[in-house]
């Protein structure tokens, strides 16, 4: 895969997803980092967002609730390059009707090599980087080269 450089604003785009069992370690999350999220543009699925609105006061862009598709919503904004980070508190104790689109997710995230927190130290660590209130850039699959070497050997 062929590798392409691009420069990420200061304000960002961050979707928050948490499981049931753990949305509330991400509203505590939210809580203890609000005066840092409320500089960025917040997605979040359904239920997780609504919450989150409620108890920590943050604007949020509210997608639909997981198991109604709402991680695949999320994944399409990152394919879109509309969301640059994916904080998801997923539950490793539960088995969730959705599982597929939960690794459909985080597949992703991985392909299009955003930042990814699935647990509160390593949300803390992104909070904490330099990086996360400046402009920044990171390296994204280059599409058009993919494109055109597929065009090549099919
Ligand atoms: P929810 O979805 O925020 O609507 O609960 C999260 C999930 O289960 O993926």
């Amino acid at each position: 895969m062929e590798y392409k450089e691009i420069s990420l604003p200061a304000a960002k785009s961050i979707a928050l997803v948490a499981h049931d069992n753990k949305k509330k370690d991400l509203l505590g999350w939210c809580q203890k980092h609000r005066a840092d999220l409320q500089k960025h543009t917040l997605y979040a699925t359904g239920t997780t967002g609504t919450l989150i609105e409620k108890e920590a006061g943050l604007a949020i862009n509210k997608l639909i609730s997981g198991p109604m598709g709402g991680d695949q919503q999320v994944g399409a904004l990152i394919t879109e390059g509309k969301v640059d980070m994916l904080i998801f508190f997923w539950d490793p104790f539960e088995p969730m009707p959705h599982d597929p689109d939960v690794k459909a997710l985080l597949r992703i995230a991985a392909v299009w090599n955003i930042p990814v927190a699935c647990n509160q130290s390593s949300a803390d660590f992104i909070v904490a980087s330099p990086l996360f209130n400046l402009e920044s850039s990171h390296s994204v699959p280059d599409y058009a080269a993919y494109m055109a070497k597929r065009a090549q050997t099919t």
